[in-house]
């Protein structure tokens, strides 16, 4: 695997696949790898000829400098995870590269991008959109895969590709978890340990208010004992808890139709996120069918 910094050598790589007429994967990241970032890579393989793995923690979606400067940075250990893949290229991309002097463009995405994680980080979504936008045109990309842990900014990104008419095909994946069911994470490295402990709970809350939703309990009432539940297990500060459309993420206060649970959390001063799918099903008996 090669690993590359500047979009020239990129381009003059890619001009090369493309004229043996090989197709192209992208798994975008922003480092500190983990199991859900590697089955990304993993589908990203199988799917392309070539795989592009890009690593560039983008100042621009973090809206506390603080986290920005917490943020992990382990290339060379990211490198070493990578070995076991057939990925080509890691593109590490510094700042002077993304964003040269002048830069001015942003891409910012509505509908989607509101509510949930847009609500509770402003601009986080702008930045997200606008260094995607850029490498997807970058890695020349046919295919870019992109993890359901994050499914708002999945949307988001599925929205940006259709409404700039981009060639790349935005590919979702599903949430790759610890046994005890905590969604993966660069930012579970900074919990500790009683923390740790506690993080479980999210999901579990995420299961029984979709199991309540699905048994006829009204969604108001599933959502109350979700957050009692989440404040008796240690998680006292909830950014949002709430049932959305999906794929539109129009907020619901009926699981009528297919829709997932959203949340996020504040533990040990890392928040913390994860969804679960509800499908509203045809079923003659009108009950509901938990999938996620
Ligand atoms: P990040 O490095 O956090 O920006 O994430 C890079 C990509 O990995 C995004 O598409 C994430 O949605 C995806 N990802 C992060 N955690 C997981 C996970 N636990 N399972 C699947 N994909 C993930």
């Amino acid at each position: 695997m090669k690993i590359i910094r500047t979009k020239a050598e990129l381009r003059a790589l890619t001009e090369t696949w493309r004229r043996a007429g090989e197709t192209i994967g992208v798994v975008p990241t922003m480092g500190a790898l983990h199991a859900g970032h590697l089955s990304l890579v993993e589908a990203a393989c199988s799917a392309t000829d070539r795989v592009i793995v890009t690593l560039f923690v983008n100042p621009k979606q973090f809206n506390s400098p603080e986290d920005l400067a917490n943020y992990p940075r382990t290339e060379e250990s990211d490198g070493k995870k990578l070995k076991p893949y057939s990925a080509d290229v890691l593109y590490v991309p510094d700042g002077a590269q993304m964003y040269p002097d002048g830069f001015a463009t942003t891409i910012s995405v509505t509908g989607v991008s509101q509510g949930l994680c847009g609500a509770a980080r402003p601009g986080h979504f702008d930045g997200v959109a606008t260094v995607v936008t850029k490498l997807l045109l970058q890695t020349d990309a046919d295919q870019a895969f992109f993890g359901e842990k994050d499914y708002q900014q999945l949307q988001v990104v599925r929205r940006l590709a259709t409404d700039l008419d981009l060639k790349t095909r935005i590919v979702g994946c599903p949430t790759i978890r610890e046994d005890d069911g905590l969604a993966m994470s660069s930012r579970n490295l900074r919990l500790g340990k009683h923390a740790r402990a506690t993080a479980p709970v999210i999901r579990e809350a995420l299961l029984r208010t979709a199991e309540a939703i699905c048994g006829g309990t009204p969604v108001s009432n599933a959502l109350a004992s979700a957050r009692s539940h989440l404040h008796e297990n240690g998680i006292l500060e909830i950014d949002y808890l709430e049932l959305r459309g999906d794929p539109d993420l129009e907020i619901l206060d009926t699981a009528d139709r297919p829709a997932r649970l959203f949340v996020a959390v504040w533990l040990d001063g890392v928040r913390l996120i994860d969804n679960l799918r509800v499908q509203a099903t045809t079923a003659q008996d009108g009950l509901l069918e938990l999938v996620g």
